[in-house]
């Protein structure tokens, strides 16, 4: 079987660095909030060209977090609007409802699944105060226009870069270009800790101040608390396990776009939406970095059926989308048809940078033996 990620074997090239990062942490006695954090943190936030990086318990908080400090600043209040996109996965939605802020689900760009400039301008009303553009399965989104808007109506925008680490616009990485973004380094995001871990970017020193605190229990001096705040702290092992990987995702990147336009080259099959056309190249893709390579098909229980035959393991990202999921049935009536149409169809083919040219290949011709 071809596994959908090889977690086992990505990070069985490092094992040996692993380890000695382990033995490092063991050794020195110290277990949170140390050395390896700050050195982690400085070297993250030098990757993705902010001024700041505070690392944070996973990406959920890392989202959470930002949007507690705004309010905590006075920059947002109890039933804000946030507009963001409808076929996201829940975490960037569970993030302004849990601070009473009302997100505004938007129907995404077709092509790209992320904001476009006329969707966003659409959900604004009076009582819009932030955006949250999603990066989705790796691609940025269009920064230039989101922040031109952004600008003119003074909104704070919060960048989910989950699935987006290392992605660019001109050079500009994603996590640099609003005024704060959260990153997630669950085990199977591009840079992927060995457990949970997340991180805040951010280039503000005032809300750079104020989420380090709220995520030490409000802490901004030992048993001083100025916030009522929550834990939410990326561990000594993990932050060293991260430094470690953090050398290799640009090589991972790589090899993830090679396979993407492998991909894009090779599957000729009409019944199937590909991400990006056969003629696209490296150089095209500084914008995307292939966390998932999504395809859709009208037929899509067949087709995942099919690859499964093959001997290929695909994943839905994702089958439910937040407004139909029991946990938001307020949201229930709402009509997102592009959303739902996107929710039925998309399924996510193997991306592990380890796959060899022959498991591509093999992908590639179930693909195209598919009679959709
Ligand atoms: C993974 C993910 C998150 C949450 O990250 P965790 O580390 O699992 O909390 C948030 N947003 C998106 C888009 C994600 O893919």
């Amino acid at each position: 079987m071809i596994p959908f990620l090889d977690l086992k074997n990505i990070n069985a090239q490092y094992r040996e660095e692993l380890v000695d990062a382990a033995a490092r942490v063991i050794d020195s006695g110290w277990y949170i909030m140390g050395s390896e954090l700050k050195a982690f943190e400085t070297e993250y936030s030098e990757y993705c060209g902010t001024k700041h990086c505070i690392g944070v318990a996973n990406g959920l908080d890392a989202l959470v977090l930002v949007l507690r400090a705004w309010k905590e600043l006075g920059k947002l209040n109890d039933g804000d609007e946030v507009i963001v996109q409808a076929n996201t996965y829940i975490a960037s939605i569970l993030a302004i409802t849990e601070n009473n802020l009302v997100p505004v689900l938007v129907e995404p760009d077709p092509k790209t699944y992320n904001l476009n400039a006329a969707s966003v301008l659409s959900a604004i009303t009076g009582k819009t105060k932030a955006i949250l553009p999603v990066h989705l399965y790796g691609l940025i989104s269009p920064m230039h226009e989101i922040m031109a808007i952004a600008n003119e109506h003074n909104l704070l925008v919060l960048e989910d870069c989950a699935q987006s680490h290392g992605a660019k616009i001109e050079g500009k990485v994603a996590g640099s270009w609003g005024h704060a973004a959260g990153f997630s380094f669950y085990p199977g995001k591009n840079l992927g800790a060995l457990g949970d871990a997340g991180a805040i970017t951010t280039n503000d020193d005032e809300l750079a101040q104020t989420v380090r605190a709220i995520a030490n229990y409000g802490s901004h001096k030992k048993y001083e608390n100025s916030y009522q705040g929550v834990n939410s702290r990326l561990d000594e092992l993990q932050a060293a396990f991260l430094r470690v990987k953090l050398n290799y995702l640009n090589n991972e990147t790589h090899r993830r776009r090679e396979i993407a336009i492998a991909y894009a080259n090779g599957i000729k099959n009409d019944s199937l939406m590909l991400p990006i056309s056969s003629s696209t190249t490296l150089s095209d893709l500084d914008k995307h970095v292939f966390h998932l390579f999504v395809v859709r098909s009208r037929n899509r229980a067949a087709f995942q059926e099919h690859l499964n035959e093959a001997g290929i393991q695909t994943v839905i990202h994702y089958p439910i989308p937040p407004h139909r999921q029991q946990a938001y049935n307020e949201f229930s009536h709402f009509s997102l048809p592009l959303t739902e149409d996107i929710h039925s169809e998309v399924i996510s083919l193997p991306i592990s940078s380890t796959m060899n040219d022959e498991q591509i290949n093999k992908v590639i011709s179930a693909c195209n033996s598919f009679k959709g």
